[in-house]
């Protein structure tokens, strides 16, 4: 193989980095400027040309995603003659390690993996064991801890708690965690880390294989690593290895979660002669772009400071659309990516990135609506989730007692005392007398085969169950739903724990009441009632399944899983102040700063076009929301930005590119009516347009009205007066 092909297609800087002599180097440039291709012929060059073996190697990369696409372009590079070498994330390749030394590292040999759900569970049980008030000492806060501790490299022998009583009940949790983990061989993500750094630390002659093995290391995001990976890195390269990071303060989204931006400065003084690489040249994104993103970024102050620039077209500018609503706002961006499809351009080129995983609620059903496949990375979809289904399943009950799925997955969440042995009376009980669990309960408590505790936590279920259809049957399904999260516990379950992770599940909670409050009953199902129409909805959507099976589908992500990734067309949605920056971090200047970074990795994901959108309107969470465009929108320069105007109403002619401002509501319009426009109905009174479909004689418009709730209406037959 001829050696120039590695250095083709590169920049002399980038050259410089994929031939520097054998050393340590840090490659520091911002987003779309090479750096993972650099990576990736670095690679190559050291096979190729330092002869070094797959086996002496290992690139580490920060999600599985990227992690797979580097393995493919290492290979398509070196037609596959890397087998071998070492390629993963911190996790994984921590987790390999694990497996192959149990024995040192003190682990069963069927250890297991557990998620932070998982991890959760155990907490709660754990509290409750050692007499402590969950509400208190919630397990989420604990979970935080001990993870937190774990990323600083601490066994609870290491804690100092200072005599401090509440630092001593944590450490005293952690301690019975972790007890508890050991005993039953089971590793959390944190311990994955820890467990391999102290296998390194503690096992000279597994340090010394390893580092006898790995004479290159390569580390890809720099900018995003922790404590106990910095240190797992120092342990893994031993004298004579190599290392080379790549990474960008700038995108450094991860400081929530204890990744330490200054690991980037550290490398410089612990990792020895370690030479700089500056890229600055982007290749991915248009002019437009990239200098939006660039001025955009400048308002930070905490930056080692670098500036971008391509030699590419300027390109379309970034249209800004201000939506009425959250429905409206996906209803355009679904017309776009359909004019996208029309012009011949690939669903798989287009994403749609949002701050918060409740926001893709309303993205997937206008995508459903619209029959477009879609794929969502690092979440899943909005039905999918636990706190939805466990919601759901209360529902599913009160509609129909013998759904004995559901009736497992609630009848002891939240925690109401049910042990598994009573569960399996009647489990048993069930199966014996062919009957449904929920039958088999009843009859159980009408026998009194039961023991007391039991017997009156199980009674409780039934009572509960059967008082929520009571209480709720007159009332609109929005408020069942309501009423079912809040009368079933589920809702104060989750508000006692802390953490993002809690809060997320409050608010799509709260975005599922949203959801039966815009649900209308389809024209097949007229004979059902609304909860049942619901239901059977809900489980449609949530029984696609992840659409693997479509080969061109639209990637719908949160800005923190789009990191390293590109693609032609890019929408941000809901760029809002409260929203994006939320109304958490915009108090904090650190936790501002590192919003921005991530709307600037947001924006640099886009190649061609970048749509922002915002509704001045939001329903989320369950409440009406204005909110006002968001600040990082207001820090772009006027110059690279387009304004998509909303009540336009005619269409001026296409000025090339392929989204030219083409008017979202020429149809509409022709119906004389706009969104936001209030309007008068002989029958139902006053009410706000939000949203419409179809045109001429087939248009409908929804309407919410005052007293009388939203509803379609054909827009001919209405009779709706203009106010
Ligand atoms: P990020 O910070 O977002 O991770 P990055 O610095 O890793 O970005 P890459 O993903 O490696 O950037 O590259 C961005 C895009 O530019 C890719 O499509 C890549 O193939 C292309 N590219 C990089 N260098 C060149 C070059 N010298 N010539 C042409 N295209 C290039
Ligand atoms: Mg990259």
């Amino acid at each position: 193989m001829d050696v120039s092909l590695l250095l083709d297609g590169l920049n002399d800087k980038q050259r410089e980095a994929v031939a520097a002599p054998l050393g340590n180097h840090l490659v520091l440039a911002g987003a779309g400027s090479g750096k993972t291709r650099v990576l990736v012929h670095r690679i190559a060059w050291l096979l190729r040309v330092e002869e070094a073996s797959p086996f002496s190697l290992m690139s580490v990369t920060f999600t599985n995603k990227a992690a797979a696409e580097m393995r493919g372009r290492i290979n398509a590079l070196m037609q596959g003659n890397c087998a071998g070498m070492w390629n993963g994330t911190f996790h994984g390749l921590s987790h390999r390690m694990l497996r192959a030394h149990y024995l040192d590292a003190k682990l069963p040999e069927d250890f297991n993996i557990i998620d932070s759900d998982d991890q959760m569970r155990l907490l709660r049980r754990l509290i409750k064991a050692q007499n402590l008030d969950e509400k208190q000492w919630p397990a989420r806060q604990a979970a935080w801890y001990i993870n937190g501790k774990k990323d600083e490299g601490l066994r609870p022998a290491h804690v100092e708690t200072f005599n401090d009583p509440v630092e001593q009940t944590w450490l005293r949790l952690y301690t019975a965690y972790q007890e508890a983990c050991d005993r039953a061989g089971l590793v959390d993500f944190a311990e994955l880390l820890l467990r391999a750094f102290e296998l390194l630390k503690y096992n000279k002659h597994i340090r010394e294989h390893y580092q006898a093995r790995f004479k290159h290391i390569l580390v890809d995001e720099f900018q995003d690593t922790n404590n106990i990976q910095f240190a797992w890195l120092r342990l893994m390269a031993g004298p004579e290895c190599h290392v080379m990071i790549v990474g960008d303060d700038d995108q450094s989204i991860y400081g929530w979660r204890g990744a330490k931006v200054e690991n980037i400065q550290r490398f410089l003084r612990e990792f020895a002669n370690t030479s700089s690489i500056f890229l600055e040249q982007n290749y991915r994104s248009t002019g437009n772009i990239l200098q939006a993103a660039n001025a955009l970024i400048a308002h930070n102050n905490e930056r080692m400071g670098k500036n971008l620039w391509t030699d590419g077209s300027e390109g379309e500018k970034i249209s800004v659309y201000s939506a009425f609503n959250e429905l409206d706002e996906a209803r355009f961006v679904v017309g776009k990516i359909k004019s996208w499809q029309d012009s011949g351009g690939a669903l798989n080129d287009t994403a749609m990135l949002y701050r918060s995983n409740a926001q893709s609620r309303v993205l997937e059903e206008a995508l459903i609506q619209a029959g477009m496949p879609y794929r969502i990375y690092g979440g899943m979809r909005f039905f999918e989730r636990q706190e939805i289904k466990d919601a759901l399943s209360y529902l599913r009950l009160i509609s129909n007692r013998n759904d004995d799925a559901s009736f497992e997955r609630v009848v002891n969440t939240p925690a109401r005392g049910l042990g598994e042995r009573t569960l399996d009376t009647i489990r048993m009980a069930a199966r014996d007398r062919g009957i449904t669990m929920w039958r088999a309960s009843v009859e159980l408590l009408d026998e009194k085969v039961l023991a007391g505790r039991a017997a009156n936590s199980l009674r409780r279920f039934v009572e509960l169950v059967n008082a929520l259809e009571d209480d709720t049957r007159d009332l609109p399904l929005y408020q069942q739903t309501d009423e079912a999260i809040r009368a079933s516990g589920l809702r104060a379950m989750y508000e006692q724990e802390k953490g993002e992770k809690a809060q997320a599940r409050i608010e799509n909670l709260e975005e599922l009441v949203t959801a039966t409050r815009q649900f209308e009953v389809p024209e097949e199902a007229q004979e059902m009632s609304p909860l049942a129409a619901f239901l059977s909805h809900a489980a449609l959507e949530a029984g696609e399944g992840q659409a693997d099976e479509y080969d061109d589908a639209v990637q719908l992500m949160t800005l923190h899983s789009a990191k390293g990734l590109e693609f032609p067309v890019v929408f941000m949605v809901g760029v809002e102040e409260g929203m994006f920056p939320s109304f958490r971090t915009s108090e904090e200047h650190g936790r501002l700063e590192e919003e921005r970074r991530l709307c600037y990795v947001g924006m640099t994901r886009a190649m061609e076009k970048l749509f922002i959108t915002h509704a001045e309107m939001r329903r989320l969470y369950g409440k009406d929301n204005f909110h006002k465009v968001s600040r990082f929108v207001r820090e772009i320069p006027e110059e690279f930005i387009e304004e998509v105007r909303m009540k336009a109403q005619v269409s001026r002619p296409s000025t090339g590119g392929r989204f030219s401002q083409t008017q979202v509501n020429d149809n509409f319009n022709q119906t004389g009516f706009n969104l936001g426009q209030r309007v008068q109905h002989p029958k139902f009174g006053e009410g706000t347009i939000i949203n419409f479909e179809g045109s001429g004689t087939q248009s409908r418009v929804q309407v919410a009205f005052n007293g009388e709730g939203i509803k379609w209406l054909v827009t001919q037959y209405a009779k709706l007066e203009a106010m």
